[in-house]
C-alpha cells in the first residue's frame, strides 16, 4: 500500500512523548511516523508518495462523541427540525416550507419546538396550523417529547370526537370557551395520533442515517458512540444499517453501538457481544436507565429537589431488578453503559458495579450530571468511564438553580473535580438532545455558559481548560470503549484518525472564538473525507 504524508501541520498528538509535530506518515489507515517536516520528507518523501499539505493549520486526533443517538439525528434530516426555532412565526413558516415538499395527505412530522425560546411563549393555536398546512396532517413533538401539537387533519384521521377515550395519563387540551381541541396534545394521548403514522421504511431511515454520519464527519468526528435500536426497530435493523453504510458502501465514521438492554437476548442469539465487528464498526456496552430527568424531576437525588420539598425523583427499576440486569449482561462478558443523571442513581448503580469485576471493556456511567464527594472517588476506578456532556449546561441553566438549589450546585456538572480527582471522562453531545457538534461541546466545557450568553459561566471553578476539553472528546473517547491503544492520540501504530481546524485552539483570546472557527479537515483511516 501505497504512503501518504500529511505535512506542514502544527499538529498536536496528545502523546507526551511528542507533544506537537509537522507532519504525520500513514500507511495503511496507521501512523507509521511522525515528526518534522524536514525529517519525514527525507525519510519517506519518495515518488509514489501522496503528499496532503496541511498548509499550517491546527490538527488533533479525531474527535470522538461519546454519547448520541444517530437515530434522532437521522429523524432530525427526515422529519422537519424545529430545534432552535426563536419565534411561533418561524415555526410556522418552517411548516408551511415544509408542507409543500409533503404530498397531499402524507404525514409532516416534526420535533424539537420549545416555546419556552419564543418572545411571547405561546404555541401556534390549531386554526394557524390549519392555515400552514391545509393538505396534511401534521404532527410535531416538543422538544421534551411529552407534548405535540397537531392540526384538524390529524384529529380528523384519527375520527376524533369530543367523548372518545383518551389513554390513561395524557390529555387533549380543549379550548375553555369553544370546548374545541387547541391542537395540543399531553402525554400518552398522542397514541391516538401515532397508530395512524406510518413507519419509515429501511430506505428512508438508511438514508437520512447517510446524512447524519456525513454530517457527524463534517463536524470534525471521526468515531461515535451511538444508542439507537430502541429508536431504529430492534438490533437487526440497527447492526444492517450501519453494517451496510460502513462496511459495505465506505462511510467513514467509526461507530460503536450501545445496545438496549431488552435487545441482550437477541445479541446473544446472534453470537454478538462487546467487541463484535471491526475497528470501523462494533458492538459496545449493554444500554441501561437508571432515573429519568430533571426537567421532569425524575432525575434521582439523595435529597428531595429543591423546589418540590418531598421529591426525591425515579428509579427506572428496585435495585434487586437493576443487580439482575448488570448479572445478566455480564453472564455475557457485556460491560454497561447507564443513564445516571441524579446523585442517588450514581449511588445505586456504583452501589451495583462494585459487585461485579471488570470484563474486557470498561463500563460507562453516561451523564453523570449531579455527584457526591464520596461519589466521585468511587468513580474514579480505571474500570469505570464518565460520559459526560458539557453542552448540558447550555440546556439546563438557569432553570436548573431552582430544581437542586444553591448548596448542591458546586457538585453539578462538576467536569474539573471529576477529572482531577483521576476519574476518566469522554465527551458527548447526546444529540439530537444537543447539537452533533464537538467544537460546542469543547465550547461549553471551557466556558459553562450558552454561546449566546456573555457573563463568566454558572459555577465556574468546574470549568476545563481548552487542553482538557480536547482530550475528553478525543482521548476520553478513546477509553470509553477501551480502544486507547488505538485512538485518542496520534502515535505510531494508532489509527490515522485527525481532525483539522481553520484556527489554533490553544491560541484563543477567548473560547468564543471556537464559535468561528471550522472543521478544514476530518481525516479517517488516513483518508480525508468528502463532506
Ligand atoms: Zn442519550
Amino acid at each position: 500500500m501505497s504512503k501518504t504524508i500529511f505535512a506542514n501541520g502544527v499538529i498536536y498528538t496528545l502523546d507526551s512523548k511528542n507533544p506537537v509535530v509537522e507532519t504525520v506518515v500513514v500507511e495503511n489507515g496507521k501512523i507509521v511516523d511522525l515528526g518534522t517536516q524536514k525529517d519525514m520528507l527525507l525519510q519517506w518523501g519518495r515518488h509514489g508518495v501522496t503528499t496532503i499539505d496541511l498548509q499550517g493549520k491546527m490538527v488533533t486526533p479525531g474527535l470522538i462523541d461519546s454519547h448520541l443517538h444517530l437515530s434522532g439525528v437521522t429523524f432530525n434530516f427526515l422529519d422537519l427540525d424545529l430545534t432552535g426555532v426563536k419565534s411561533k412565526k418561524e415555526m410556522l413558516e418552517k411548516i408551511k416550507a415544509k408542507a409543500s415538499t409533503v404530498a397531499p395527505g402524507s404525514w409532516l412530522i416534526g420535533m424539537g419546538w420549545d416555546e419556552n425560546l419564543f418572545e411571547d411563549g405561546t404555541t401556534p393555536s390549531i386554526q394557524e396550523l390549519d392555515y400552514a398546512a391545509p393538505q396534511c396532517p401534521i404532527y410535531l413533538k416538543r422538544i421534551c417529547y411529552h407534548a405535540f401539537l397537531v392540526n384538524s387533519k390529524a384529529l380528523e384521521i384519527c375520527n376524533y370526537h369530543s367523548s372518545m377515550e383518551i389513554p390513561m395519563g395524557g390529555s387533549v387540551v380543549l379550548d375553555p370557551d369553544t370546548k374545541k381541541p387547541t391542537g395540543l396534545i399531553l402525554e400518552s394521548a398522542s397514541k391516538l395520533i401515532t397508530k395512524y403514522i406510518p413507519e419509515k421504511t429501511y430506505e428512508e431511515l438508511k438514508n437520512g442515517l447517510a446524512q447524519a454520519m456525513k454530517f457527524a464527519v463534517k463536524k470534525g468526528l471521526t468515531s461515535a458512540h451511538t444508542n439507537d435500536p430502541a429508536y431504529f426497530g430492534g438490533l437487526d435493523q440497527t447492526y444492517r444499517l450501519y453494517d451496510e453504510l460502513i462496511n459495505q458502501e465506505g462511510y467513514g465514521l467509526r461507530c460503536n453501538l450501545l445496545i438496549d438492554y431488552p435487545f441482550l437476548k437477541d445479541l446473544k442469539e446472534r453470537g454478538m457481544c462487546a467487541g463484535y465487528g471491526n475497528n470501523q464498526l462494533q458492538i459496545g456496552a449493554i444500554k441501561i436507565f437508571a432515573d429519568g430527568a430533571f426537567g421532569r424531576r425524575t432525575a434521582l437525588l439523595s435529597d428531595p429537589y429543591h423546589d418540590a420539598p418531598g421529591q426525591f425523583g425515579e428509579a427506572m427499576q428496585d435495585q434487586e431488578t437493576f443487580y439482575q440486569m448488570v448479572k445478566d449482561s455480564r453472564e455475557y462478558s457485556m460491560p454497561i453503559a447507564v443513564h445516571t443523571i441524579g446523585d442517588k442513581a450514581l449511588e445505586n448503580v456504583l452501589d451495583v458495579l462494585d459487585q461485579f469485576p471488570m470484563v474486557n471493556y470498561r463500563d460507562r456511567i453516561i451523564h453523570v450530571s449531579l455527584v457526591r464527594e464520596d461519589l466521585i472517588k468511587r468513580l474514579a476506578n480505571q474500570s469505570r468511564v464518565a460520559d459526560i456532556q458539557p453542552r448540558f449546561v447550555v440546556g439546563d441553566y438557569p432553570w436548573i438553580q431552582e430544581r437542586i438549589g444553591e448548596d448542591r450546585e458546586q457538585y453539578l456538572y462538576a467536569w474539573k473535580s471529576l477529572l482531577s480527582s483521576g476519574v476518566i471522562c469522554a465527551g458527548g453531545s447526546d444529540a439530537p438532545v444537543e447539537p452533533v457538534d464537538p467544537l460546542l461541546g469543547i465550547h461549553s466545557a471551557a466556558t459553562r455558559r450558552a454561546p449566546w450568553d456573555q457573563h463568566e459561566g454558572w459555577n465556574i471553578k468546574e470549568k476545563l481548560s481548552m487542553l482538557e476539553a480536547l482530550k475528553v472528546f478525543t482521548i476520553g473517547g478513546a477509553y470509553a470503549t477501551s480502544e486507547e491503544n488505538i485512538k485518542g492520540t496520534l502515535s505510531r501504530g494508532k489509527l490515522a484518525d485527525m481532525t483539522v481546524y481553520s484556527k489554533n485552539l490553544f491560541e484563543m483570546e477567548h473560547p468564543d472564538e471556537l464559535l468561528k472557527t471550522d472543521i478544514e479537515m476530518t481525516i479517517i483511516d488516513g483518508k480525508v473525507q468528502e463532506v
